[in-house]
């Protein structure tokens, strides 16, 4: 807990900075609310400040403010702030609603901004990068902060957190479901222009969640959430992958703060099913502090790997058909289930046996792995070929980085298994949750799995399980039929 709202030198070699400043999931949230916005926003002290007071806009859409909406409210009023209550969404609600769901695009940002216009002016404290106090800071008394409130879950968050940043204003996060990992990372996810896109914006000053309202979220947010918390142990494992084939950057206390939390609540499946208060905190925090991991690396390394590639690959296939989208944590932890899949097909096998004289007959050339990203990416082909382009490697640089890997082959494979869990346990976990654990189970064929076991490695230029197996050249065959059969239950 230490790390909130702090800058420090780490054993990683780099410097991290935390500017989250409050974390709080428990019964209690809503009353240390109410506190933190006193001292933050109401009496800090300092020269002028007599009585400004501040201003505080929630934001929440119907579902979210009748599970979370009067306590926040009530809270924040008993500290002194004055509230205002913006709810977004349809039936006589503000932004658009299509098909009866809220989506973060320039409508819904826009009211928001329209309520924190000029807050950047009169709240020039609350964003400042120091842990403590700016003591001394002079607010006038006419000068009223100003701060926004999101009750919600990954809309509304992505909606408050963009608008904020836009404003130049803090804004605290009050989740309603532990649906996803998003809430403390630095981006946001919007649809602009009808193109979903992930833009920079700044995290929330500090979080409260309250575990009544978390416990009674909707099944099906809570499922996706443990999905995506479980994903943290391939997106982990990829991490370790990259360092040892690559010797990417790689930090131990992040890679912990992603994974510990997701370790221990693979064993509590059935209790992410019963909603027990205990591993719903469990999972809310794991989903929180992996968020925090991404804002120490500056990039969502130690939380996504393999498994949020599949996820994207299906997410881009979907939205190309048309097709109904499962939340982002479901295809997550189906994915996970193919991905620790896969670990276990590569580290049985042993490269040191590989045919290279076969391997470098069947090595693709620059032209032909193009083409092959054209006949999978339709549309986004050109996009993926830029941003993977650094992927590819001549025949004579892979044959040197697959002699390195045979060499270390023992130190690979035993630190990997150390580390990989079996998709036999993830899917368990799943299934004792309530969660979707099979590709059918979220309505994607056998063909998709396979496509997306052989193509993801294009979307994106981090390094995964799925570009190690193609450097080795188990790739096509482990998509096709190893992973596959494992996800089914088979051998
Ligand atoms: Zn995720
Ligand atoms: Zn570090």
């Amino acid at each position: 807990m230490d790390l909130l709202g702090r800058s420090f030198r780490c054993t990683c070699g780099r410097e991290h900075h935390v500017p989250i400043r409050r974390v709080v999931v428990g019964d209690d949230a809503m009353v240390r609310m109410g506190e933190f916005a006193r001292d933050e926003f109401v009496a800090r002290p300092g020269p002028g400040n007599t009585a400004g007071g501040a201003r505080a806009i929630l934001v929440a859409d119907r579902n979210t403010y009748a599970a979370a909406g009067d306590a926040a409210r009530s809270a924040l009023e008993g500290a002194g702030c004055d509230v205002e209550v913006l709810v977004l969404g349809g039936d006589g609600g503000n932004g658009r609603c299509v098909q009866g769901v809220l989506e973060a695009d320039e409508e819904a940002i826009g009211r928001v901004l329209a309520r924190l216009s000029g807050c950047g002016s009169e709240s020039d404290v609350a964003l400042s990068k120091s842990p403590e106090p700016a003591a001394g800071v002079a607010v006038s008394a006419a000068a009223r902060k100003t701060f926004a409130v999101a009750v919600g879950s990954g809309t509304i968050n992505d909606i408050v957190k963009y608008a904020s940043f836009k404003a130049g204003c803090p804004y605290i996060s009050v989740p309603t479901a532990p649906s996803m990992d998003g809430y403390t990372s630095s981006v946001a996810a919007l649809l602009l222009g009808g193109f979903k896109r992930t833009l920079p914006a700044a995290p929330p000053l500090a979080v409260f969640a309250d575990l009544g309202v978390l416990s009674r979220a909707p099944s099906n947010m809570v499922a996706a959430g443990f999905g995506d918390l479980l994903g943290k142990l391939t997106a982990g494992a990829d991490w370790v992958l990259a360092r040892l084939v690559n010797g990417e950057y790689y930090c131990e206390l992040a890679a912990e703060l992603a994974r510990s939390i997701a370790l221990e609540c693979l064993e509590r499946g059935s209790e992410i099913g019963t909603r027990t208060k205990g591993a719903i905190k469990s999972l809310t925090e794991g989903l929180i502090w992996s968020g925090i991991a991404m804002l120490m690396v500056g990039n969502s390394r130690p939380a996504s790997g393999a498994e949020h590639h599949l996820s994207h690959y299906w997410e881009l296939k979907s939205l190309r058909e048309g097709r109904p989208q499962p939340f982002h944590g479901t295809k997550v932890g189906v994915a996970t289930i193919l991905i620790a899949g896969v670990y276990a097909d590569i580290l049985g096998r042993d490269p040191r046996g590989i045919d290279l004289a076969d391997l470098k007959r069947r090595h693709r050339s620059r032209e032909e792995r193009e083409e092959r990203i054209r006949r999978f990416y339709g549309p986004m082909a050109g996009e993926a070929i830029i941003e993977t382009a650094g992927k590819y490697l001549p025949w004579e640089e892979r044959e040197k980085k697959l002699r390195e890997v045979v060499a270390r082959w023992d130190e690979i494979r035993d630190t990997l298994r150390g580390i990989v869990p079996g998709a036999d346990r993830v899917r368990d976990a799943l299934e004792q949750a309530g969660a979707p654990a099979t590709p059918e189970a979220i309505g994607f064929s056998s063909d998709w799995v396979w496509e997306a076991l052989a193509n993801a490695k294009d979307l994106r230029m981090r390094f995964t399980v799925l570009d190690f197996a193609d450097l080795l050249g188990f790739l096509d065959e482990i998509a096709s039929a190893g992973a596959y059969k494992r996800s089914q239950g088979g051998s």
